[in-house]
């Protein structure tokens, strides 16, 4: 046995990973998170997270992830800062005999028996000079996170797919109004939410406009949009108390390359819960998930991802 191999490596450090991480630590397997491009993944930026089981006045997402990485530094979790460039997952060495999973980190290639990819997926952003200083305090791309913070305002939804209709819909729940702002007049999103979103009363839709720039970043603070149509390409200001954005979400699998199932929009598809066709290696979260997408669901399968490296460990004898 190669002293240098690793019994698991997981990559990312979200919500998902760092509960795998809790769990692989207190089996005594000394798990390694590499943190990748977003140390912390989606909670670390968000504002306060109300919907997570066990806070009853609700937590601030920076410190419940800071909380998660604590706890399972202190089972002996060890971190590594970096991102994966590349893997090789095939196990078998060119003599055919087994070799452990390659993980490239471009300056060096760490050895291991099993591998958790939990490296979640990135909120797809509009690019705006203002949008990013506004994060967390009037630009949001989690309804369900945000939408309570605005309750009786107004809100502007971005998008014309099926996520920009549910958070519309959601935000009903909340805001005096909704407007869709969306950049066809055709749409993405299927005829049922559609309609739904078109009948409900207080959803209004703008067509063919797209968001130029979003104030206040001084007030820190949504104040309103800078608004443009794109077929008489008028400007308008347009007042609203936040922005929230439904234009999509990016796995981040690319390293994967085509050694793990994807779908067509890249997530990783396992083939039984986490488990995937590599042996030893195991998804969990928003990477493989474009379906829920909650802090509490991606803690959950990071949970599962760890049972089974145990279990796989166990089968192979180590
Ligand atoms: P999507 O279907 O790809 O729609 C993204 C929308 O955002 C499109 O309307 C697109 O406009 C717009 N968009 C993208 N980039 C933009 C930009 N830079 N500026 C302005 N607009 C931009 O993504 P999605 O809505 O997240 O859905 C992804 C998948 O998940 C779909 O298969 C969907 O059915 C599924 N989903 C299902 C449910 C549900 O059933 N409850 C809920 C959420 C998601 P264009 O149309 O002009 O490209």
């Amino acid at each position: 046995m190669l002293d240098n191999v690793r019994n698991v490596i997981i990559l990312g450090s979200g919500c998902s990973g760092l509960t795998a991480a809790i769990y692989a630590a207190r089996a005594n397997l000394k798990p390694l998170v590499i943190d990748g491009h977003e140390p912390g993944g989606q909670l670390a930026i968000t504002t306060l997270v109300e919907n997570f089981p066990g806070f009853r006045e609700g937590v601030q997402g920076p410190e419940l992830i800071d909380n998660m990485r604590k706890q399972a530094a202190r089972f002996g979790t060890e971190y590594m800062a970096g991102h994966v460039v590349k893997l090789d997952l095939s196990q078998k060495a060119a003599d055919g005999s087994r070799k452990p999973i390659e993980v490239n980190l471009g300056r060096e290639t760490l050895l291991t028996r099993t591998l958790i990819i939990a490296s979640g997926a990135s909120a797809r952003w509009l690019g705006l000079p203002n949008e990013e200083a506004l994060i967390g305090h009037g630009v949001s791309s989690c309804a369900t996170c945000d939408g309570f913070f605005f309750s009786g305002k107004e809100i502007a939804v971005i998008g014309g797919g099926d996520s920009a209709m549910e958070e519309a819909l959601f935000l009903t729940r909340f805001a005096k109004k909704v407007t869709l702002i969306h950049r066809r007049s055709e749409f993405r999103a299927s005829k049922i939410m559609l309609d739904r979103a078109r009948k409900h009363e207080q959803i209004e839709f703008l067509t063919d406009t797209v968001v130029d720039d979003v104030y206040e970043v001084e007030k820190k603070e949504v104040t309103g949009l800078r608004l443009r149509n794109l077929k008489t390409g008028e400007q308008w200001d347009f007042p609203t108390s936040a922005m929230f954005l439904g234009i999509g979400h990016t796995p981040n699998a690319s390293f994967v390359g085509d050694q793990l199932d994807r779908d067509g929009e890249g997530y990783l598809v396992p083939q039984d819960h986490v488990r995937t066709r590599a042996p030893g290696v195991f998804v969990s979260g928003d990477v493989a998930d474009r379906r829920y997408r909650q802090a509490v669901t991606a803690a959950g399968t990071g949970c599962m991802a760890a049972l089974e490296v145990e279990k796989y460990l166990e089968e192979i004898g180590k």
